[in-house]
Order: C-alpha cells, then sequence, then structure tokens
C-alpha cells in the first residue's frame, strides 16, 4: 500500500538570550516554538526561509521571558494565527485566556492539524511555568524542542527517548561560569536547579536519552559570555561521540542557518545548511 509521508522540517530561527525561535513545518502546518524577536525580525527572518508570515498557523509560547514571547501577541494577531500558552504564562504575560490566548496544561496535547501536534511537558526554570515541547507530525515522528530548564526531569527524558530529533539548550560551561565576570548571585542562579542546562547536564542528558532512532541534535541558547560552541559540541563528543552517528549542529542567536527533516530523504542525512547571509 501506497503510504503519504507528510515529514517535519525543524528550523531555529536563532537562538540565545537575545531571542528565540524555532519554526516547525509538516504538510502545509506551519508552527512557531516562541516568538522571541522583534516582530520586523521575526518577518525577516521568516523571509530568509520563505515562509510568509501570515502563512504561520500557531504560536507556542513556552514562558514568559522576553526572548521567547517578546512579539508573540501582536505576530499572532498581525499574522492571524492561533497563539497558545499555559495558564502562567499567560497571566505573566497579561494575555486574556480564550479572548486573546489559547491556554494548554502540562502535558495536554495541543492540535494544531492532522500533520502537527505539540506536547508541552513542564520543565523547572527560575519563575517561570516553562515547558519543553515535543512536536509529533502526521506519520507519529517526533522532535523535541527544550529550553530554559535548571535540570532535566524523569517525565522529559521519557519523552525525548521516543524522538528522532532533539533541539536542547548547551547554556553554559561551568568552568567559563565561574571564572567569568557575573556576580555570585547571578552564577548562583545560572546553576541552579531553576537556572539553564550547563554543557555537562546536556551531554549527560543526551547520553541517557540516546537511541538508535535519534537522527540530529541541535546545541541550543548558548550564553555569548558563558559558553562557546566548541566547548559545547566537544562536552557532548565526549559523551555520545562513540555511540551517535547523526547530526550534531549549533543554533546561534543570528539565524537560521539550517534545517533538518524527519521522515523524508535527504542527500545529507536530513540536514540542509541554508545559503543566507
Ligand atoms: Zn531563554
Ligand atoms: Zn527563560
Amino acid at each position: 500500500m501506497l503510504s503519504i509521508t507528510v515529514g517535519m522540517e525543524i528550523t531555529h530561527l536563532g537562538s540565545g538570550s537575545r531571542g528565540n525561535s524555532t519554526l516547525l513545518k509538516s504538510g502545509s502546518t506551519r508552527v512557531l516554538v516562541d516568538c522571541g524577536f522583534s516582530l520586523r525580525q521575526m518577518e525577516i527572518r521568516l523571509g530568509l526561509v520563505g515562509v510568509e508570515p501570515t502563512s504561520i498557523d500557531g504560536i507556542l509560547v513556552t514562558h514568559h521571558h522576553a526572548d521567547h514571547s517578546r512579539s508573540a501577541m501582536r505576530a499572532a494577531k498581525l499574522w492571524g494565527a492561533s497563539l497558545h500558552a499555559n495558564l502562567g504564562t499567560a497571566s505573566r504575560m497579561g494575555w486574556g485566556p480564550i479572548s486573546e490566548c489559547r491556554t494548554f496544561g502540562d502535558l495536554e496535547r495541543i492540535s494544531i492539524s492532522d500533520d502537527l501536534s505539540l506536547l508541552p511537558i513542564p520543565v523547572p526554570h527560575e519563575d517561570a511555568d516553562n515547558v519543553a515541547v515535543i512536536a509529533t507530525n502526521g506519520d507519529g515522528r517526533r522532535a523535541g524542542i527544550v529550553t530554559d530548564l535548571g535540570e532535566p526531569t524523569v517525565e522529559l527524558k521519557r519523552h525525548l527517548s521516543g524522538c528522532s530529533h532533539v533541539s536542547v539548550e548547551a547554556n553554559y560551561d561551568l568552568r567559563r561560569l565561574m571564572s567569568g565576570p557575573y556576580p555570585e548571585s547571578l552564577k548562583r542562579r545560572i546553576s541552579s536547579r531553576g537556572g539553564h542546562l550547563s554543557n555537562s547536564q546536556t551531554a549527560e542528558m543526551l547520553a541517557e536519552i540516546l537511541h538508535p532512532a535519534l537522527d540530529s541534535i541541535v546545541l541550543c541558547h548558548l550564553s555569548e559570555k558563558n559558553n562557546a560552541p566548541h566547548l559545547a559540541e566537544s562536552e557532548v563528543l565526549l559523551h555520545i561521540g562513540d555511540r551517535y552517528s547523526g547530526d550534531l549542529s549549533i543554533s546561534k542567536q543570528d539565524g537560521p542557518e539550517f534545517s533538518h527533516w524527519l521522515g523524508q530523504v535527504e542527500p545529507e542525512g536530513g540536514v540542509r545548511r541554508l545559503s543566507v547571509p
């Protein structure tokens, strides 16, 4: 029997403390996880990957911090997209539930279309009600988008173990953070249970969730002061390099630089480098 594969495409439009947004495409459905750049920057970055902003169906905001939420409401209204956030985030943003924003509960599946659904998983992060997102396409292929958490939970790891693609933050190198310019209180906050994942926490988590069907990993939300791409990459390779043969990429602040495909045959193993400035 002929089966139609819709696939799923994952593109980081940029990632870091100055803004985050990830574009998910499956069939004719287009969704953004976070909308943390200015409206103008969002439209420029979507334009670079050939996506008309008004074609965005939905925007899910993981938590209220500005680097994830900055232009979400304005973009949703202007582009005619549905806006999704949990109650904690909606109230911190001053968004009216029902009238302006569709609220979701922990682990409550959000069906955007037959081609794409999103599962929010609560993660510990400062004073925020943050969620990681597992996106599932019409073929049952899954991608995890995970940023801004002090430590991975058992539940999160269980869900990531079924993903073909994982985008996860590698926020700081512990030695660089501790010897760097930040005040002691901020160093403690970043490295606490409610802060961000260090390179070694991320590497250890990836070693735990690694499975043969994991095709691609993107390290994201790297601190520009307390990390460097080569540090994050080498730490992850140290932990999984001998068992992992998929693609390992790093998303930087000034994206988009590449897209990953799940469920489609691509010449370079499901990753395409974008030729954008
Ligand atoms: Zn953030
Ligand atoms: Zn945050």
